[in-house]
């Protein structure tokens, strides 16, 4: 019997609509249902005082590559923002990435050699291959920066001590030799001129779209109305979580609109790096569109570690849970060959918006050419 739909995409998030998007494009019948009264996802943004707040945090796209600079401008035109945040710790401010900047400010080096060569002396410390994120912070960046940059804040970020955490983790943030404050070393950056959200709302287009609809509650209807599924969820949850649930990291946001303040903090992003401090960042959103409102919205992000029924934000990929999804991944394929799992919290790994379109936009073109 036909169906009502071809797709039926669970999460109107990046993976998710973009899925959507090309799956209309190529002429299929999309439904798309997002258990959130609003489109987005994580990437969600909100005008408050004329300011588009980023709900669920900092989101800001870059990408080296120029076919998805290109796909993503079909959507919006990005601003020529660069993030270039500033550490707090214990009340002195430094620049991030590790860089000239900061390296001039810690230790009174004012070139490459100089730093180059205190790092060297730090990183003695270290022997053989770094096994975890503090053998390869301090091998990196010495035992200096890492004291007053890195442990506290990924300890505060990831509730667990750096020795245990995997080195992978900093190895996405950019040590340099120069002084250049730019947070990301790719090409192409920027924030859509008018939100995120707008952006959604293209890519949605021509697919119906239901919001507030669970498609856990309701799944006994939904797997009826469409020939294909795209769960963008947790698919531990999806599972029901058969195996034992997967562990994330979570964070909760507290937004204050400040009337009468045109200019909190002077730059986007400031990271807390001491512990005195209980949130990781504070944002200013209108530093991401250079606004000039008369007054400003900073939203603080505190981490805390999920349990059931929270939201679920950073997998934690420790062998451990690695093979917990790999359990679950092996039960998707063997069980529900028709359900395609994709996105962060689908795929149980931590992506940016550039490896989720580029992703999306892969697993669509495989699904085309296995079924259509
Ligand atoms: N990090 C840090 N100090 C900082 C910023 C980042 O030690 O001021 C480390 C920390 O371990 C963090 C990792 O670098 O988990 C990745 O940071 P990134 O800013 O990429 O995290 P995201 O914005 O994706 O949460």
């Amino acid at each position: 019997m036909r169906q009502d739909y071809d797709y039926l995409v669970v999460g109107t998030g990046l993976f998710g609509a973009v899925v959507a998007h090309e799956a209309t494009k190529r002429g299929k019948r999309v439904l798309v249902v997002d258990r959130r009264t609003h489109i987005g996802g994580n990437c969600f943004t909100e005008d408050v005082a004329g300011i588009n707040v980023h709900k669920y945090g900092a989101h800001i796209f870059r990408t080296s590559r120029r076919d998805v600079w290109d796909y993503m401008r079909q959507f919006a035109d990005f601003n020529h923002f660069v993030n270039s945040p500033i550490a707090r710790y214990h009340g002195k401010v430094y620049n991030l990435p590790f860089n000239m900047n900061t390296f001039s400010r810690i230790w009174g080096v004012t070139t490459p050699a100089e730093a180059a060569a205190m790092i060297a002396e730090q990183r003695m410390e270290i022997s053989g291959e770094p096994r975890n994120l503090e053998e390869k912070a301090i091998s990196l960046v010495g035992r200096d920066v890492y004291e007053i940059l890195i442990r506290e804040y990924t300890e505060k970020q990831w509730g667990r001590p750096c020795r245990e955490l995997p080195a992978s983790i900093i190895r996405r943030l950019p040590v340099r030799f120069t002084y250049d404050n730019n947070y990301f070393n790719d090409p192409y950056q920027g924030i859509p001129v008018g939100g995120y959200t707008t952006i959604f709302e293209k890519m949605l287009k021509g697919c119906d779209v239901r919001l507030g609809v669970d498609f856990l509650m309701e799944r006994a209807e939904l797997e009826r109305i469409a020939d294909r599924i795209v769960f963008t969820g947790a698919i531990d949850e999806y599972y029901d979580f058969c195996f034992g649930p997967l562990e994330y990291r979570s964070l909760r946001f507290e937004h204050r609109t400040l009337e009468g303040v045109k200019n909190l903090q002077g730059v986007a992003v400031v990271n807390y790096t001491d512990s005195s401090v209980p949130y990781t960042r504070s944002i200013e959103h209108k530093h991401f569109e250079f606004g000039t409102q008369p007054d400003t919205v900073v939203s603080y992000e505190y981490p805390y570690e999920w349990k059931p029924g929270a939201e679920p934000y950073y997998p934690i990929n420790d062998d451990k849970n690695q093979s917990l999804y790999d359990r679950y991944a092996a039960l998707a394929v063997g069980r529900d060959p028709h359900v395609l799992f994709g996105g962060r919290l689908g795929r149980y790994r931590y992506t940016d918006m550039q490896d989720t379109v580029i992703a999306a936009r892969e697993a669509l073109e495989e699904l085309f050419a296995r079924h259509e």
